[in-house]
């Protein structure tokens, strides 16, 4: 078994050690400026809002945050934006669609609001080349079962268009955030290809449950085991054995750039739950190797 990195630099000799011929993050963000600079606002009085600091390692400009996505050797990411009011969804899809444009790295990103307009802006986004949705339950504050939804996720259940979708409590509470509003979803759509956020943290159990029932139901690491997460939302460990039989359904989240540490420590806090290398090669790679169809 080989050693975590220490830090950034040393990442690619981690996935290299692996067997790895790099890393698949499915929960990057890239927004328009003006939008990125409100998100580090906001992160910015963290203590106000979530009770902790909250320091943004990469507040960077685009360009230097693409370099260091690519010095650390991941190969593939979504942009992964979300609206926080109606009337802003389409725009960012378009923004996005052209941020991934002559940039092959980029997963092409796009979301939708509860709104008239989402199932006509959501086609135009499958036919543009999106390849990943975006939802945000807390931020969005709507019940994703909202009926002016029902085309968006008929359509996205027929596609099989992964939707990484932000619905656990945590770090906040929301009206509709937790376990009750996306179960009923599913029950309603049992296709859906969903990436529960954040291991669905604090709610960890109630959806690896749902990654258990639902077969297209994956989860992401973002922030998941970090010392960070783990002073505010403790997993229980009780449950690792769980998260090791869903090793084909755990997906590297990281949510860089707005994380509070660096990069390095997300893959150290994966590799000290001691799930094996087979897992971390699967988590790391081939499960989002294969629901984007990356080839190696
Ligand atoms: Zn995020």
């Amino acid at each position: 078994m080989s050693t975590p990195p220490v830090d950034d630099a040393d990442v690619p000799r981690y996935w290299q050690a692996l067997g790895l011929p790099g890393l698949v993050d499915v929960h990057v963000h890239f927004l328009p400026e003006r939008v990125q600079a409100k998100v580090w606002e906001y992160f910015g009085a963290a203590g106000t809002h979530y009770g902790a600091e909250w320091p943004v390692t990469y507040a960077l400009p685009d360009e230097e945050r693409l370099a260091i996505l690519d010095r650390l050797g991941v190969r593939a990411f979504p942009t992964l934006p979300y609206p926080h009011k109606p009337g802003m969804a389409a725009w960012l899809n378009e923004w996005s669609a052209g941020f991934a444009a002559a940039r092959p790295q980029v997963l092409q990103s796009a979301t939708f609001y509860p709104e008239p307009e989402a199932a006509g802006y959501v086609a135009a986004a499958l036919d543009g080349g999106a390849r990943v949705f975006k939802v945000h339950v807390q931020v969005g504050s709507f019940d994703p079962r909202d009926p002016l939804l029902d085309d968006v996720w008929a359509r996205l259940e027929k596609t099989g268009t992964p939707v990484v979708i932000h619905c656990g409590s945590g770090p906040l509470a929301g009206e509709h955030t937790g376990p009750e509003p996306v179960t009923g979803l599913l029950e309603r759509y049992p296709r859906l290809q969903l990436v529960i956020a954040h291991l669905g943290m604090p709610e960890y159990r109630e959806f690896l449950d749902l990654a258990v029932r639902y077969e297209r139901v994956h989860l992401d690491t973002t922030m998941f085991a970090t010392d960070f997460t783990e002073r505010l939302m403790p997993f229980d460990r009780a449950d690792l054995p769980r998260l090791s039989d869903l090793r084909a359904k755990v997906l590297l989240g990281s949510d860089f750039p707005s994380i509070p540490y660096a990069y390095a420590h997300q893959l150290e806090a994966l590799h000290r739950l001691e799930l094996g290398e087979e897992w971390l090669r699967a988590v790391l790679w081939g499960n989002g190797a294969r629901l984007f169809g990356l080839e190696a």
